[in-house]
């Protein structure tokens, strides 16, 4: 199966020639490609909160990648909000095509104000792959080793594992041919 990431008015090149390696590293058995969307932003934007609305953007990515062979993930650095939250780190449609994720709260500099690219591309990678674990069917997992553990807040983003647990792994290979 196909895996698009989808990165969009993303200026961090470094983190993103990481990421795709050990995006197909752990998705093995599918194929991890960027592609170049033109997604139209600004009507998501609200100027009130100085974010963007994460559904109305997953709204976007589907008039334009419906029609795609595979799952859809965009990708961006601003950050992002639901109505009923504060920010989200991503969002996906559970067993459907499209999820989005931001890296904007993913940066350590935005709690204690230290650079860490390491850590940087380790909660990308969590919060990549988990919004995709729910495109392909998950839930959420009460394992804190299991990537698919619910993470609200970066602690446990930082606490849970990255990889899916022997469950969930066995869920998403039923769906992988
Ligand atoms: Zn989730
Ligand atoms: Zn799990």
């Amino acid at each position: 199966m196909n895996i698009f990431i989808a990165p969009v008015s993303f200026s961090n090149t470094s983190l993103l020639n990481k990421i795709l390696p050990e995006l197909n590293r752990y998705l093995n058995s599918f194929d991890v490609s960027f592609i170049n969307l033109p997604l139209e932003i600004e009507s998501s934007y609200s100027a009130e909160r100085g974010q963007y609305f994460s559904t109305a953007l997953i709204a976007e990515s589907i008039k334009l990648t419906d029609d795609y062979n595979g799952k859809v993930l965009v990708l961006v650095e601003f950050d992002l909000f639901v109505p009923v939250f504060t920010y989200v780190f991503g969002e996906a449609q559970l067993n459907g095509k499209h999820a989005i994720v931001s890296v904007c709260r993913l940066h350590e500099e935005f709690h204690s104000g230290e650079t860490n690219d390491e850590l940087l591309l380790e909660r990308s990678l969590k919060e990549i792959l988990h919004e995709l674990g729910h495109t392909l069917g998950l839930i959420h997992c009460r394992d804190w080793g299991c990537v698919m553990h619910v993470s609200q807040g970066i602690e446990e983003i930082d606490i849970k594992g990255k990889d899916f647990c022997r469950l969930c792994l066995n869920k998403i290979l039923s769906q992988t041919s």
